[in-house]
Protein backbone atom coordinates (compact mmCIF):
# COMPACT_ATOMS: atom_id res chain seq x y z
CA UNK A 1 0.00 0.00 0.00
CA UNK A 2 1.13 3.59 -0.67
CA UNK A 3 0.52 7.01 0.85
CA UNK A 4 -3.69 7.87 0.23
CA UNK A 5 -4.77 11.35 -0.31
CA UNK A 6 -8.36 12.26 0.21
CA UNK A 7 -10.30 15.32 1.13
CA UNK A 8 -11.78 14.99 4.46
CA UNK A 9 -16.16 14.60 4.30
CA UNK A 10 -16.15 16.88 7.33
CA UNK A 11 -14.08 19.50 6.80
CA UNK A 12 -12.47 19.42 3.47
CA UNK A 13 -9.06 19.44 4.19
CA UNK A 14 -7.13 17.26 1.75
CA UNK A 15 -5.45 13.86 4.26
CA UNK A 16 -2.23 12.78 3.27
CA UNK A 17 -2.59 9.29 4.95
CA UNK A 18 0.58 6.93 5.50
CA UNK A 19 0.31 3.43 5.30
CA UNK A 20 0.13 2.75 8.89
CA UNK A 21 -2.48 5.84 9.57
CA UNK A 22 -4.97 4.15 7.55
CA UNK A 23 -7.13 0.85 8.31
CA UNK A 24 -8.36 -1.59 5.22
CA UNK A 25 -11.93 -2.38 5.59
CA UNK A 26 -12.21 -5.01 2.84
CA UNK A 27 -10.67 -4.96 -0.57
CA UNK A 28 -11.61 -0.86 -1.65
CA UNK A 29 -12.68 0.28 1.77
CA UNK A 30 -10.12 2.44 3.42
CA UNK A 31 -11.03 3.84 7.22
CA UNK A 32 -9.17 6.67 8.51
CA UNK A 33 -8.83 9.36 11.07
CA UNK A 34 -8.77 12.91 9.48
CA UNK A 35 -5.52 14.63 11.19
CA UNK A 36 -7.39 18.13 11.35
CA UNK A 37 -10.77 17.71 12.69
CA UNK A 38 -10.45 13.89 13.93
CA UNK A 39 -13.47 12.66 12.16
CA UNK A 40 -13.44 9.08 10.99
CA UNK A 41 -14.15 8.87 7.47
CA UNK A 42 -14.52 6.40 4.99
CA UNK A 43 -13.33 5.91 1.43
CA UNK A 44 -13.13 3.85 -1.39
CA UNK A 45 -9.55 2.67 -2.34
CA UNK A 46 -7.93 3.95 -5.45
CA UNK A 47 -5.29 1.72 -6.51
CA UNK A 48 -5.69 2.54 -10.75
CA UNK A 49 -6.61 5.72 -12.40
CA UNK A 50 -5.90 9.14 -13.00
CA UNK A 51 -6.69 10.04 -8.99
CA UNK A 52 -4.22 6.90 -8.33
CA UNK A 53 -1.44 9.11 -7.14
CA UNK A 54 -3.16 12.24 -5.91
CA UNK A 55 -2.98 15.77 -7.04
CA UNK A 56 0.07 16.69 -8.72
CA UNK A 57 2.27 19.25 -7.24
CA UNK A 58 3.47 21.94 -9.67
CA UNK A 59 6.61 22.72 -10.96
ZN1 LIG B 1 -11.47 16.56 8.64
Amino acid sequence: MSTQVRSCSKCFQLMWLKPDEYEILDDETVRAKCPHCAAVVRFKLVTTGANALGPKMGH
